[in-house]
């Protein structure tokens, strides 16, 4: 007769996908064990993880079916069976827009008819391509879970790093590109596409007539003239050389990061005068790599703004740090599903 209480039930597994402009990567973790409580505090335990670069050639489902062979191979060499995953989550690059009430991306980096850039598009004349629906064919709608990529690791900052607890609050990646996800009164916004939160498209001022074009078209909006993928367009150099000469010291590097800075503060401030956020979580590549010298100047050009909004938001590195990427999709998975 089997002993029950020599076998406790196996952990959850659960697959998340991270779908961005230059790569698609999956990775597989035990999400806990049934009954155990201390699972909701913990993160996931990630044990495996491969990636590619996105496909942006073929039938425009190629997208799809590249997400679920990397799935079907991260499985497969794990000896895993994508039957046995309790939930997957997804974490897209938006924006969204829905066909048939199913969620399709339509990004610039990905979508070659879309790119408002100065720069070379992907070479396809899509406008959007399925995930939804393709996903769901193959997988099921009960384990799947699908949400922009700054949503997501909005939820894993409110679930393991630093926006635990916290009502109120944003988390903001300045990496290549800025995004945003919001949670307001303990709801996480969504917006009739899932789109909420794309204030990296939004304007924060005139820069004297030098801005280049946002992959979406706009001049002037904040991820065209802050983000990382568009510095060397318009101040001459790179993201990582910029900001090292700049904790350096070196004069004109220093006030570059310091228009960064005042460019990126008043997003952030925006977000606080929009939204009445109490804290905003600062992860990405851009962000991370260079804190000690982004940090400060951020929370400084916040305070300059109407105290009345601004006094008393924490701005703080992402608690999760470089990791928030891969969580985030796990995130967007009930732990005891
Ligand atoms: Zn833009």
């Amino acid at each position: 007769m089997p002993d029950n209480r020599s076998s406790p039930p196996a952990p959850r597994l659960h697959a998340g996908i991270d779908i961005g402009g230059t790569k698609v990567a999956v990775c597989l973790a035990r999400a806990g064990t049934p009954g155990d409580e201390a699972v909701e505090n913990a993160p996931p335990a990630i044990f495996h993880r491969i990636a590619e670069p996105t496909v942006k050639t073929g039938a425009a489902d190629a997208l799809a079916q590249q997400v679920l062979q990397l799935l079907q191979r991260a499985c497969a060499e794990q000896g895993v069976s994508v039957d046995a995953l309790a939930g997957v989550g997804v974490s897209s690059c938006g924006p969204f827009v829905r066909r048939a009430g199913c969620i399709e991306v339509a990004n610039p980096n990905i979508c070659g008819a879309l790119s408002g850039a100065d720069g070379v598009a992907a070479p396809n004349d899509w406008t959007q391509v399925p995930l939804q629906a393709p996903l769901r064919d193959a997988l099921g709608a009960a384990r799947l879970r699908i949400a922009n990529d700054a949503v997501a690791a909005l939820a894993a900052e409110r679930r393991w790093g630093a926006l635990q607890g916290v009502t109120d609050c944003a988390y903001v990646t300045w990496s290549t590109g800025v995004g945003v996800g919001l949670c307001v009164d303990g709801r996480v916004l969504g917006g009739k596409n899932g789109n909420a939160g794309h204030a990296g498209h939004s304007f924060v001022g005139d820069v004297a007539g030098v801005a280049p074009a946002c992959g979406c078209g706009n001049r002037g909006d904040v991820e065209s003239l802050a983000g990382g993928g568009s510095l060397r367009d318009w101040l001459g150099v790179d993201a990582p050389t910029l900001l090292a000469a700049a904790q350096r010291g070196e004069p004109q590097a220093l006030r570059q990061a310091q228009l960064l800075c005042r460019l990126m503060g008043r997003l952030l401030y925006n977000l606080v005068a929009t939204l009445d956020l109490a804290r905003i979580s600062l992860g990405g590549s851009v962000f991370l790599h260079h804190q000690a010298l982004l940090l400060p100047l951020l929370r400084r050009e916040l305070a300059q703004h109407f105290a009345a909004l601004t006094q008393g938001v924490e701005v703080v590195p992402a608690g999760l740090g470089a990791q928030v990427g891969d969580y985030a999709a796990l995130a967007l998975l009930d732990a005891a599903a």
